[in-house]
């Protein structure tokens, strides 16, 4: 099926790397237009010299997220250079394990401008421009919205506050014909997953005992198959009538009875 994205410009934040650079690959590889929006000037640099030498059409625009300024910014800069917006892919985040315990409020609050407020503060930046395409937002969500983690109050409270805005955004943009979706990733092998894992005293035993638990095929989830999922939502051929949905892209860690598995 033709997903039809061909030349829509489509703005990933967190497109360098991880999942955001599969599906600024994805992008490419639909014929739409890839902006990477991320602060890794020297991966976002590789990734769209290697995409245009695929003779993909794609730009890279710096930034810090964490700022209102640089959020209107990279919109700004997205539409001097292309002239239109058809789509917002939130995804930057980083879970930054600041604890109740551990954690302090300012660290808090710092915590909620990594992982929260960008993703408003991009799709309040996008909106006029989305609702002149009737365009898309998918916003990248994480299983411990709904499962906790320990440890991690900022992150976890924020991707929690991802899926609420997901619903209410569906809701306000009704009448504009903007649909909001939410992919739900769990486990997915990322230099920020790498991370995580490493903090760990044994990463390979802790990984062999979170395998042991995705309940589908045992594995991590590649990073192409959260790109494939947001693909088909931002594309109003096969998700034209999707809005305001959850989906969960996890081998079933998240649902499915793993005491059965
Ligand atoms: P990743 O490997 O760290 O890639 C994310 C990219 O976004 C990195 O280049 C990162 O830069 C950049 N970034 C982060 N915060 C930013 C900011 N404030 N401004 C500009 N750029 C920023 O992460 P990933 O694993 O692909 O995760 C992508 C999304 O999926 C995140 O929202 C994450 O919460 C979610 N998720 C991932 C998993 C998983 O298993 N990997 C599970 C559930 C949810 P730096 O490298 O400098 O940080």
């Amino acid at each position: 099926m033709d997903l039809e994205l061909q030349d829509r410009v489509i703005v990933i934040t967190g497109g360098a790397k991880g999942i955001g650079a599969a599906l600024s690959r994805g992008v490419c590889q639909e014929n739409g237009i890839a902006v990477v929006v991320d602060r890794d000037k020297a991966l976002g640099e590789k990734l769209v010299a290697e995409l245009r030498g695929l003779k993909a059409s794609c730009c890279f625009v710096q930034a810090e997220l964490t700022t209102a300024d640089a959020c209107r910014q990279a919109i700004e800069e997205t539409v001097r250079e292309f002239g239109r917006l058809d789509a917002l892919v939130n995804n930057a985040g980083v879970n930054d394990r600041i604890g109740l315990e551990d954690g302090s409020p300012s660290e808090y609050l710092a915590s909620l401008e990594r992982n929260l407020v960008h993703y408003y503060s991009m799709a309040h930046f996008a909106l006029p421009h989305l609702k002149r395409s009737r365009g898309a937002v998918v916003n990248i969500a994480s299983k411990t919205a709904v499962t906790g983690q320990g440890g991690t109050s900022g992150y976890a409270s924020a991707k929690g506050a991802i899926l609420a805005l997901t619903r209410e955004w569906a809701v306000e943009l009704l009448p504009y014909g903007i649909r909001i979706n939410a992919v739900v990733p769990a486990e997915v092998m990322t230099p920020l997953y790498e991370q995580w894992l490493s903090s760990f005293p044994e990463p390979q035993k802790k990984l062999k005992t979170i395998l042991s638990k995705i309940p589908l095929g045992n594995r991590m989830t590649k990073p192409e198959e959260i790109a494939a999922a947001v693909l088909f939502l931002l594309s109003s051929q096969a998700a034209g009538h999707v809005t305001g949905q959850h989906l969960y892209v996890d081998g079933g860690y998240v649902h499915l009875d793993r005491a059965l598995t």
